[in-house]
């Protein structure tokens, strides 16, 4: 790891600075504030919550038809709802984003297709991303205002502390929070529900998200930002119902995702 993030890295509990230990062939984070210990695993960093446990023994499961593993970010229909969707694209489906170099980025969750500068996530992908360290969304081992921009692509449905998660987001950002999720309101979802197949049936996915809960949210915490819907299926039949979003009330039916970007401003020394 890059020795600039090095001198970020913080005891996510407490925030406090963390001792690097070197005992015998041991070594390890040490945080003399809760006496953590946070040791390395194959040599990343690992700052995973007391209560996960690191899934590398995990055993994959069927969802939408194929095997899923942790960080798997696509997703394949299956026949039927390959032919509703119209969707014979090889693309991911996912989110194609252009992030600045200027920026310092922090990607949480960042799965096998990481964009930031750091990556975090719960398990080790493969490839390995750059400046990689094993961590939970909502306990993020960064001191304060760290990085430019925070994001997590997808992440928000599978946080079992959505609110902590966005708080911490938050703290460790300087500028900006970028936040992409699912939107329960959209239609496809009544249809995929029908096929039983989808996101629905995850069994990771715990939450729901719609453009007017996120925004209450946003309000309740008082975070400045805002919400939009928008489509990131490679589908020519979903990005033509786009179209229909424009309608007042029921525009939120015809988009397929969420993105949340929430503004930090800049605190004023006295
Ligand atoms: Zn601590």
């Amino acid at each position: 790891m890059n020795d600039y993030f090095l001198s970020k890295l913080t005891c996510p509990y407490c925030h406090n600075d963390l001792r690097l230990q070197k005992k015998k062939d041991l070594e390890y984070f040490y945080c003399n504030k809760c006496l953590r210990k946070y040791d390395f695993t194959n040599g990343i960093p690992n700052f995973l919550p007391d209560d996960i446990r690191l899934r590398k023994d995990i055993e994959s499961k069927k969802i939408f038809g194929v095997k899923w593993v942790p960080g798997y970010r696509g997703w394949k229909p299956n026949l039927a709802a390959k032919i509703i969707s119209f969707s014979f694209s090889h693309e991911s489906g996912r989110i194609e984003e252009k992030i600045g170099t200027k920026s310092i980025v922090l990607d949480v969750g960042c799965g096998d297709d990481a964009r930031g500068d750091v990556n975090v996530d719960v398990y080790i992908p493969k490839p390995l991303p750059p400046n990689f360290l094993l961590a939970s969304a909502e306990l993020l081992p960064f001191k304060d205002n760290t990085f430019d921009i925070v994001r997590s692509a997808y992440v928000i449905e599978h946080n079992l502390f959505p609110v902590k998660m966005i708080k911490e987001h938050f703290r460790v950002c300087r500028k900006k929070v970028k936040i992409y999720t699912d939107n329960s309101d959209w239609l496809g979802v009544i249809v995929y529900r029908i096929l039983n197949t989808g996101s629905i049936f995850h069994d990771e996915h715990y939450f729901k998200w719609s453009k007017e809960y996120f925004f209450n949210l946003l309000n309740r915490l008082g975070l400045e930002g805002r919400v939009a819907l928008f489509n990131s299926s490679p589908s020519f039949f979903v990005k033509f119902l786009s179209f229909f979003g424009k309608l007042p009330r029921i525009g939120p039916f015809f988009y397929r995702d969420l993105y949340i970007e929430i503004v930090k401003k800049q605190e004023r020394v006295e």
